[in-house]
Formats: C-alpha cells, structure tokens, sequence
C-alpha cells in the first residue's frame, strides 16, 4: 500500500490555551514495501503522524490518504505499536497474540494456525501459556510484534517501540524487526529518537524539526536492511549525515524563534 500526506496540518487546541500547531504543512509518500526512519527532538509531531496514518485523528487542513483513499479511521491492515507494548496481562501469550484476529472473528482453527505461526516467526514458540509478566521487556515486544503480523499487516507504524529496552536487547530486537520486514513486506515507518537505529532499519530518514514542525531532511539510505550494514563505513557516515541534519533543524527553530 502506498501512504501520503499533503499539505498536512495539526493544531492541537486546549482549554485556556493559544493552539498548538504540531505539524505544519507536512508532505511525504511513503512507497509499498517501504521502510521509512523518523527521527526528531520530542514534541516535532512524530506521534501526530503516527496517529493520522493509523486513522486515530484526523488533520485539521490537508489530506492524509491510501492507496488513494482518504483515510477516515482505523483500518483492518494497519497495525500501530507503542513503546508500552499494549498486552494485556491477564491473558496468556497465546491469547495475547491472538487477540486481533478474535475481534475480527476470524474462525477458531484459521486463528489457532496463524497465532501460532506468528509467535514461531518472533521467536516465541513454547512460551504460549506464559503470561506477559513472566516475560522479559524484549520478549514482550516480541508478543506485540507477532499480534500484529498475525494480523497479516500491510502498514506497520511504531513509535519508539525499542525504547524501553536495555543496548544489547535492542540490537536483538532490531535485527528481529529487520527479518520481519523482509519477509512480511509490509510498508514501515519507525519513529526512534536513535539515530544508529533510524540508519540500520529505514531505507529513507525523515529528519523533523522542532517546532513549527517540519521535514528539515529526508536522507536516501539505499544500504539499509542487511545485518552486515551496521559495521560498515557507510552505515557511520549515514549516521554522521543524519546528526549534522538534526542540528541543523534545531538551530534554524532556534534562529526563528529570535
Ligand atoms: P513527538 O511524538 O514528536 O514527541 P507529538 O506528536 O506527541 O510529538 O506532539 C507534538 C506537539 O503536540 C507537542 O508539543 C505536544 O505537546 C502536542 N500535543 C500532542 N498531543 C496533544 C493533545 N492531545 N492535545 C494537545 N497537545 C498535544
Ligand atoms: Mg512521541
């Protein structure tokens, strides 16, 4: 599927307050099977995107569409993760996994197949009657992982899905969502404020600014989606390029706001 924004604007208005306006005329296309890296300081509007691609708000002026079709509100092949995880904890992994294929009634032996099929691809075969609790933080992203991929997702969107983890579990995790994506092929964006993960997993980079929120760079990054790329010379100067554009963003807010 292919998602785009035009001209897309947030304003965020609060009782008592001047409104705030989150996103400001954002454009971007993101192409089928594409893997896109957003990187920016907190509050430039990553989430906002998140929320308006996955259909939970609408803009206040522009258009948000897929595949054409503007998008009006939550849709069956988009699947959003948070940093949190999202498990309920009163539910076995299994059923955890489970879960979305239930509430759209898909029947018993179908989800039992899938359900299962998906907790093999994230690793998590033989942990089925566990609950979340007894799980490690990467294992429980894992289970987040694989609820979504038994969804058979064609749009995965995270938002910072690896931040609450330790360095090296991290790592592990990276290299698990990288798997995923080449063999699901789903279209991807990841939100990280981890300029080493934007490089290793988003063939393109969208630098965000701080506000008035804007795309300061969107940097090609043809080499990522292979383990051997992170210790190579190319993935650090990448990583160089995506920090000077960071810096950058943040001193022009800070000259426009003199
Ligand atoms: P990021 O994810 O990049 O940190 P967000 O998209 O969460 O940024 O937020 C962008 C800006 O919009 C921030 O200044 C934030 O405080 C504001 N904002 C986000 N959600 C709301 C909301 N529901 N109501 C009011 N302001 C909001
Ligand atoms: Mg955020």
């Amino acid at each position: 599927m292919n998602l785009k924004f035009d001209g897309v604007t947030v304003d965020y208005h609060s009782e008592g307050e001047d409104s705030l306006r989150a996103l400001d005329g954002l454009d971007l296309a993101v192409a089928s099977g594409e893997a896109v890296s957003i990187i920016g300081p907190s509050g430039c509007g990553k989430s906002t995107l998140l929320r308006l691609a996955a259909g939970l708000m609408k803009p206040s002026s522009g258009v948000v569409t897929i595949d054409g079709s503007v998008v009006e509100g939550p849709r069956q092949g988009t699947a959003l993760i948070l940093q949190d995880f999202g498990l309920l904890p009163w539910k076995t992994v299994h059923d955890n996994a489970e879960l979305g294929l239930k509430i759209r009634k898909i029947p018993v032996k179908e989800r039992s197949e899938r359900t299962h099929a998906a907790l093999q691809t994230v690793g998590l075969a033989g942990f089925e009657n566990r609950f979340p609790a007894e799980l490690s933080g990467g294992m429980q992203q894992r289970l987040a992982l694989a609820r979504a991929i038994a969804m058979d997702v064609d749009l995965l969107l995270m938002d910072e899905p690896l931040s609450a983890l330790d360095a090296l579990l991290r790592e592990e995790l990276q290299d698990t969502l990288l798997d995923l994506w080449r063999q699901e092929g789903h279209t991807q964006i990841l939100v990280t404020h981890s300029i080493e993960e934007a490089v290793y997993l988003g063939q393109r980079i969208v630098v965000m600014a701080p506000p008035p929120s804007r795309v300061v760079a969107v940097i090609d990054n043809p080499d990522a989606g292979s383990r051997e790329y992170r210790l190579d010379n190319r993935f650090f100067e990448r990583c160089k390029e995506v920090r000077r554009a960071l810096d950058e963003g943040v001193c022009k807010a800070k000259e426009a706001q003199l």
